[in-house]
């Protein structure tokens, strides 16, 4: 792994206002996320997990501090940061074409190149048959490898995800995930996952970072390291050390 940092956290402080009150959400949260690094935040639910990632997309701004992203001059994107939720969100009267495009067309960065960069995706990943399907006539798991690919299309350097996984089963869930990190890590992008999923964010990371209750701070940085490259989540999962991470992890959470 490359050392350089491509994301900054620094003393990120956020505060929400509803026409009777104030909110703190977060507080004092610090970290860095590193060129090519897989990285999953984990944490009570509602301490801020999806805070921070708007933050990180700049949808929203914070109250204090700042969010770094540094990106090389040379690397090409249309959109810095790219953004996966839950939900797919693919449109289900256009073609998986036409829903893959959509993020080129709503970014007016659809020109010949990016469109072929996009179709290659699609068929380099295993949907290049379904490109004149439509969304319902796509498993769940295939459905969140095209809206995938739709985030991959506008080139972003740092991925975004929000639980996406947390709506299929289980399955499926664990080779859709196996099948996502292998793209993202192929196409060298810098990922940050939100999963409350504590095997999940065990065996997909090089990094777990776990908030802590709101307001939230980083609790603790878990780094995962098996010893080996190229690993399945499988091999994973039965590994000596997988118990040991999902304890450490576990007892951040509960305590
Ligand atoms: P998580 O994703 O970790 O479950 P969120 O980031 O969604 O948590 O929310 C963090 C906290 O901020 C929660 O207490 C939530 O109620 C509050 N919150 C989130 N969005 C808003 C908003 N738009 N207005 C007011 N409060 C919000
Ligand atoms: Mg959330």
């Amino acid at each position: 792994m490359e050392s350089e940092k491509i994301l900054e956290i620094i003393n990120i402080g956020m505060k929400y206002h509803t026409l009777k009150a104030e909110s703190t959400a977060i507080s004092g949260l610090n970290f860095n996320v590193y060129k090519e690094e897989f990285i999953t935040i984990v944490g009570p639910s509602g301490c801020g997990k999806s805070t921070i990632l708007s933050l990180i997309s700049g949808l929203i701004k914070p109250s204090e501090g700042n969010v770094n992203i540094s990106i090389s001059d040379s690397e090409k994107y249309i959109q810095k940061v790219g953004y996966m939720l839950q939900k797919d969100y693919l449109f289900e009267w256009r073609t998986i074409e036409q829903n893959v495009l959509l993020g080129l067309e709503l970014k007016h960065a659809l020109t010949e190149e990016s469109k072929s960069y996009a179709l290659e995706l699609t068929k380099k990943y295993g949907l290049g048959e379904f490109l004149q399907h439509y969304p319902s006539q796509l498993s769940g798991g295939m459905r969140q490898k095209a809206a995938l690919i739709r985030t991959l299309a506008v080139k972003p350097q740092i991925l975004l995800l929000d639980e996406p996984f947390s709506a299929l089963d289980y399955q499926t869930r664990i080779n859709i995930s196996e099948e996502i990190l292998n793209i993202i890590k192929n196409e060298k992008k810098t990922a940050v996952l939100v999963s409350h999923d504590i095997s999940e964010a065990v065996s997909l990371s090089d990094r777990v970072i776990i908030f802590s209750s709101r307001p939230s701070k980083v609790k603790k940085i878990i780094n995962i390291d098996f010893g080996q490259d190229k690993l399945s989540l499988h091999e994973k999962r039965n590994h000596k050390n997988f118990n040991n991470y999902f304890d450490t992890v576990w007892s951040e959470l509960v305590d």
